[in-house]
């Protein structure tokens, strides 16, 4: 059971596969890598084809008894349910946002849409302007039974917006239909540190002691060098959390990396684990988007890397 894993004093690795990536192919083999390499935890967004596709993955692994799935939920405001698109009329096909793309959504000046997470990266340097984003609402009274028929561990908000009769909506929704554990992944980008903890305890009023993870959020998205400054703030916003003391699992995201954990335990933050997107993803890339992925010369390699990244956090 997740409760006990968070219970116990392992620390967790969780894989996250990005709230936006609706690609069934990069999910199955993110998680099937992941599993292998030790990852115990994995976020996915919430479509019942991707949680096919994460438990798909994991099977295959056959370590499917001590691995847990959480499905992400965004809301208007978060960059998570953002996907981008390009004015045709505009681009003068320059390439850069292709070659910015840690998810190789953009080919020939097309995005799969599919494949994208909404970060944001290919809008910020294009030069004309042509990328325009938009937002990717789901129906949680619609998808969320569905998902909790097939199977999960866990679900998680992005509690981010400004919106606070929007954030209390879809928590009361989630609260309704779901009785297991829940994580709020909040990050200061809207929210000064007093609101952040404002929304957490209102939020913790509607929930028993240690049935909530909270995924202190540094920077969404933004994992993608192997640094201490890039994870800074992910370590900060776990402080903030633990100095409240409130009755939570703490997990730090947010561009997490291979250094987060160390920063961590230097700033002595008693962490529960650690929730790492496009720096896991990064390193493995190249094997995952493989036609031989699943070939030993390109799995062995691939599971070395993760492995490394796993081990990284304890
Ligand atoms: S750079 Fe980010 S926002 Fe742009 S297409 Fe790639 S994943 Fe989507
Ligand atoms: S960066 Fe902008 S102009 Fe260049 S290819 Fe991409 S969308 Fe077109």
């Amino acid at each position: 059971m997740l409760a006990d894993l968070l219970k116990s004093n392992d620390k967790i690795f969780k894989l996250v596969c990005g709230a936006g990536n609706e690609c069934v192919q990069d999910v199955e083999r993110l998680t099937y890598l992941y599993s292998k390499a030790g990852a115990q935890f994995f976020d996915i967004c919430a479509k019942p084809e991707i949680l096919k596709a994460a438990k798909d993955g994991i099977n295959k692994s056959g370590i499917a008894n001590d691995r847990y799935i959480c499905v992400s939920v965004g809301m208007r405001g978060d960059p998570h349910i953002f996907k981008a698109n390009i004015n045709d009329e505009l681009c003068t096909e320059c390439g850069a946002c292709e070659k910015v793309c840690m998810q190789e959504a953009i080919k020939d000046n097309k995005i799969n849409s599919e494949k994208c997470i909404g970060c944001a990266r290919c809008k910020n340097v294009c030069p004309n302007d042509a990328i325009y984003m938009t937002e990717h609402d789901i129906d949680l009274k619609k998808v969320l039974p569905e998902l909790i028929k097939m199977g999960i561990d866990c679900i998680e908000l992005h509690a981010t917006s400004i919106d606070d009769e929007d954030v209390k909506e879809k928590w009361d929704i989630i609260n309704n239909l779901y009785d297991g554990i829940v994580s709020i992944c909040i990050d200061r980008l809207n929210l000064g540190n007093r609101q952040v903890l404002d929304r957490l305890t209102d939020m913790l009023s509607a929930r028993a002691p240690y049935t909530t993870i909270i995924q202190a959020d540094g920077i969404p998205m933004s994992g993608a060098d192997d640094e201490y400054k890039t994870t800074l703030q992910a370590v900060a916003m776990a402080e903030i959390i633990q100095d409240a003391k409130l009755p939570v699992y703490i997990l730090i995201s947010g561009g997490t990396n291979s250094k987060t954990a160390t920063l961590a335990n230097l700033c002595n933050i008693k962490y529960n684990g650690v929730a790492i997107g496009s720096y896991a993803r990064k390193i493995v890339k190249q094997y995952v988007n493989d036609a031989d992925f699943y070939e030993p010369k390109v799995f062995d390699k691939a599971l070395s890397v993760a492995k490394n990244l796993v081990e990284s956090i304890g």
